[in-house]
Formats: structure tokens, C-alpha cells, sequence
């Protein structure tokens, strides 16, 4: 028999994750603090609960997609640990800190359950898709069962190590991916301003050494790469405060763990304040226009 599953977070990236374990043939007890989430899960066919304590009782297994570590450990300590009962698994999807990640699941491991984390990336697109990639950080004896469940709503899972290695995983590729799209778009505006053409410099990039996800498939000029966000004035794809929420993220781990990297901690200075300038819901690669302005 399949795990009853307690899902709470059906925002963006929850509602059409819980979807796809739903069309799986899991029981799921769906929980959301905002009444029209819980709604549009009704709407889907997915079984909802009152409370979040309520989800969390008498199923295999507990999911949460929340938007921070502070909502994920407030809900632990405040409800979801007691109401579970004992050895249920707690599978944090969540991008959170990695230091508040290793604490939740300690608590719940404190408490007699299981827990591992599981972020994700691959967006909206993939999670309706049922195409996101995990980073998991979990137990060896508790793969096989996590793996189960999750290859319904992702087509690729990373298993990264202990608890705390899937957000580990996520900050570290975040932090990169952020110090890349800046560089790809001062590359491309020293460019322009040298008299290239964005075609040719793509042609060069592209097969040689500078290259990178952030040119070859999120391409910040328009033009190269016809699905990139660049070519329909920068709606996302992947929204300049989600980056900057995860770079904020990586600054954390930098500072936790005392290591100097001065490009992740000025990629996450630079996003703050491109997405509090009013560019929050922009593409990340939209960077580039504030870059060519000077307005950085
Ligand atoms: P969202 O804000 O749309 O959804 C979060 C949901 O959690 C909301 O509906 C909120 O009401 C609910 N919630 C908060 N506290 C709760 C509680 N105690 N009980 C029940 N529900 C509660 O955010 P999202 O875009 O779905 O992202 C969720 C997480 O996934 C975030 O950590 C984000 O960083 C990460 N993520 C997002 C994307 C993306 O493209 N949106 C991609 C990868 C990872």
C-alpha cells in the first residue's frame, strides 16, 4: 500500500507538486495557511484538512513546501512533531538555510521521527511538469521510500549526503549560478560597448571557455537563445527575488561558516538591491539592464 501523505504548502510550487502525488494514487491530507490554496487544492481532487496539525496526524509520511526556514521550524516545534505519529518521516522540501535545515531535522529526529530535506529546483514549469530535480539529504535506510515518493514529482534525484547535504547542495549551485548570470551580462554590455554584435559573441562563448548555463540557455540578450526569459522582456523563469532570497541564503552559510568568497557575497548584495528596486518579479537575467545603466 502507497503512504498517506500530510502535505502543507500549496503555494506555487506545492499546489502542483501535491497534483502530481495526487494523480500518483496517494491519500494525501492537504494543508495551506491561506484559504484560497487550500481551495484550489480542493478543486483538484485533493483531500484537505482544517488545521496543520491535522495533516501531519496519522500519515506515513509529512511534506512541507514552505517559503522559509522560519515557517518550517515554527511549524515543527509548535504543531507537526506532536501530532505525527512516532518514526513518520519528515520530508522538508522547502528552500531554507542550511543551518536551520540541520535543526529542524534534528528536533525531529529528537522527537522519534525520521526526517530528511529534499529542496528543489526546476521551478513552477517543473513542478507541474513532474520534472524537478531533488537535492536530498537523507539517511541511506530511508532512501528507497524517498525516492518512491518523490519520483512522482521529480525526474532526477540527487542524493547529496546527511541531513542538511540537500539545502547544502541547492545553496552552492544557487551562489554560482547567481555569480555566473552577472558575469555573462557584463560580458555581454562590455560587449555592445566594444562594438560586438550579441550573435558573435554568443557563437564564441558558447563553444568556448566561458561557457555556461547562464549564456547558453538563460541567455540574457535577446536574440541567441529564443526560449531564453530575455526575449520576452524578462518575465521569468526564475524571479529576481527568488534569486536574491537564495543568495541571501548562501551569505548565511558564508557567514556560518566563515568562509570568504567575495563573488557570492557581492552576487547577493548586487540581487538585493536589483530586486528591492523594484524588479523583484523580473527575470534574474534582467540583471543586465541595470548593469548596462549603471544603476547597480
Ligand atoms: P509560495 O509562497 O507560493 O508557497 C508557500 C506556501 O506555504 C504558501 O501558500 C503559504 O501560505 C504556505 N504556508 C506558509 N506557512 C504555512 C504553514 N505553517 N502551514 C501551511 N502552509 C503554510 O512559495 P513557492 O514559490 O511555492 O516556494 C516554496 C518553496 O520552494 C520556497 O522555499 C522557495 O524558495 C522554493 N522554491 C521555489 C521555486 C519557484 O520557482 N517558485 C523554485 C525552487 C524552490
Amino acid at each position: 500500500v502507497k503512504p498517506v501523505i500530510g502535505f502543507l504548502g500549496m503555494g506555487h510550487m506545492g499546489l502542483p507538486m501535491a497534483i502530481n502525488l495526487h494523480k500518483a494514487g496517494y491519500r494525501i491530507k492537504g494543508f495551506d495557511v491561506v484559504p484560497a490554496a487550500v481551495q484550489a487544492a480542493a478543486e483538484a481532487g485533493i483531500a484537505t484538512v482544517a488545521t496543520g496539525a491535522e495533516a501531519a496526524t496519522d500519515v506515513d509520511i509529512v511534506i512541507t513546501m514552505f517559503p522559509s526556514g522560519k515557517h518550517v521550524l515554527d511549524a515543527y516545534r509548535e504543531y507537526l512533531l506532536e501530532s505525527a505519529k512516532p518514526n513518520t518521516l519528515f520530508l522538508e522540501c522547502s528552500t531554507i538555510d542550511v543551518a536551520q535545515a540541520r535543526e529542524a531535522e534534528q528536533l525531529a529526529v529528537d522527537a522519534g521521527h525520521r526526517s530528511a530535506d529534499a529542496p528543489v529546483s526546476g521551478g513552477v514549469v517543473g513542478a507541474e511538469a513532474g520534472t524537478l530535480t531533488f537535492m536530498l539529504g537523507a539517511q541511506s535506510e530511508d532512501l528507497e521510500e524517498i525516492t518512491g515518493v518523490l519520483e512522482h514529482m521529480g525526474k532526477r534525484i540527487v542524493h547529496c549526503g546527511g541531513y542538511g547535504a540537500g539545502q547544502a547542495a541547492k545553496v552552492c549551485n544557487n551562489m554560482l549560478l547567481g555569480i555566473s548570470m552577472i558575469g555573462a551580462a557584463e560580458a555581454f554590455v562590455l560587449g555592445e560597448r566594444l562594438g560586438l554584435e550579441h550573435q558573435a559573441l554568443f557563437d564564441v562563448i558558447s563553444s568556448a571557455s566561458g561557457q555556461c548555463w547562464s549564456v547558453t540557455t538563460n541567455c540574457p540578450v535577446p536574440g541567441p537563445v529564443p526560449a531564453s526569459p530575455a526575449n520576452r522582456d524578462y518575465q521569468p523563469g526564475f524571479a529576481a527575488a527568488l534569486m536574491a532570497k537564495d543568495l541571501g541564503l548562501a551569505a548565511s552559510a558564508l557567514e556560518h561558516t566563515t568562509t570568504d568568497a567575495q563573488l557570492g557575497s557581492l552576487a547577493a548584495a548586487l540581487y538585493r538591491k536589483f530586486s528591492d528596486e523594484g524588479n523583484a518579479g523580473t527575470d534574474f537575467s534582467g540583471i543586465i539592464n541595470a548593469i548596462r545603466d549603471g544603476s547597480l
